[in-house]
Formats: structure tokens, sequence, C-alpha cells
């Protein structure tokens, strides 16, 4: 099947409220374009420098979401540009973004990561960590920033009950939020557990190799 009917197919199986991220790190532009000539506006990358070469040669009327760990020495070069950054960690790279935005006048969309897999390898704030940052004063001071919501991602398994107790728990945490922080956004879900993470309550999903094909 080719990109533009992959495109198809996974959007013809999402509800109106998500929003697909159509993840094309690794792939070249002429298979970006391909989504693009689609009708695809929203892509994510996971590394920044590759992110901004795409940017410089692709249409300007495409949200670009930064995905991946974020390394805050290169937050620079996005900042003019980026329409969301998933992965924020610490309040540290938070407070970055904010620095940069403000030299760009921009208020920058943020999601806070929060750690919900098994395994020790995945980057994220733990519920406690979470709150901490939230209720910071540091936090409250940062006016080019805006938290939009969480991203979390699942342990890489294949067990679907354990998939769905973790996307359940993210809900949590996000309706414990939601209210107070005016969050919108919830980020979960992926090639192999996206149908999940709708049932569990996500708003946005992150697809790539059911696009794109395998990396
Ligand atoms: C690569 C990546 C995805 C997409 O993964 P697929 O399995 O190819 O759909 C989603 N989220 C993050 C954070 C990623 O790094």
């Amino acid at each position: 099947m080719s990109i533009a009917q992959n495109l198809q197919s996974i959007k013809s199986q999402l509800p109106e409220h998500v929003t697909l991220v159509a993840v094309s790190k690794t792939k070249p532009v002429a298979d970006l374009m391909q989504a693009y000539d689609a009708g695809q506006r929203v892509f994510g990358e996971n590394k920044i420098q590759e992110m901004t070469d795409k940017f410089e040669q692709m249409p300007k009327d495409i949200n670009w979401h930064m995905i991946g760990h974020v390394q805050s020495n290169k937050v620079k070069y996005m900042t003019p540009y980026v329409a969301l950054v998933h992965g924020v960690d610490s309040l540290k790279l938070l407070s970055e973004i904010n620095r940069q935005a403000q030299k760009n006048n921009r208020v920058i969309d943020c999601l806070l990561q929060v750690y919900i897999a098994e395994e020790d390898t995945k980057f994220g704030l733990d519920d406690d960590e979470l709150q901490e940052l939230l209720s910071s004063d540091e936090f409250c001071s940062l006016k080019h920033v805006r938290i939009r919501g969480l991203m979390g991602m699942a342990t890489f398994t294949t067990n679907q009950q354990q998939i769905r107790k973790e996307f359940d728990h993210l809900k949590a945490v996000f309706d414990t939020f939601a209210t107070e922080y005016q969050f919108d956004t919830l980020s979960m879900g992926m090639s192999g557990d996206y149908q999940i993470a709708i049932s569990s309550g996500s708003n946005m999903v992150r697809i790539g190799s059911s696009i794109f094909g395998s990396r």
C-alpha cells in the first residue's frame, strides 16, 4: 500500500476528536511530501536537526511536533517554528524553551512527558515529579511556554492488558490536572497500540511505521 493509502486507512479509524501526528523520523522528504499531498499537515520528528532540515525544505503550513527527547542546547534551532514539544520532562528544559521562546516573541505549546512504562529506559516524570513541577513557583513564572497536557509511552510489550493499564493510569493523572491547568491534549498511542490508547482517552496519536513503513 502507498503512504497515501496507509494514511487514509488510519484516518478512517480515528474518531474526529483525535489528532494524527504522522511520525516521519528517518524518512526522506519525498515520503513526507506524499503524506502532505494526501492532506496531512501534522508531522512528528524526534531529532531537532532533522526536523529543522525538513522544515526548511517543506511547505510552511505544516505543524511540526518534536516528539523525542530534547537536548537543551538544541532548543534554539526549533523555537522559531515548532508547534508542539511533546517530550518535556524537566523544569530545566522547560525554562530553556521559555527563554528561547521569549527571544522569538512566542509562546510555545508543550506537553509534559510522564513515565508510565515498566522499562526504566524511558524518559519522563513520575507522578510526584509532575505534581512538584506544576506547583512550583518557577513554573508559574514561565510566560512563554504553555502546557497543553501530557504525553506518555506504554511498555513495549504484546500484553494488551498491561498497555491498557498504563494508558488508563496516564488518563487518570491527566484528569487530575486537566481542569486546574487547562489541559486539552493527551498524547498517547503509536502504531502498535493506538486503538487501546484512544479507548483509554487519548486525543493525539503519534503514528510512524503504519504510515511510512518500517524504519
Ligand atoms: C517513533 C516514535 C513514535 C512512532 O512509532 P511507530 O511505532 O513507528 O508508530 C511515536 N512516539 C515516539 C515518541 C516515537 O519516538
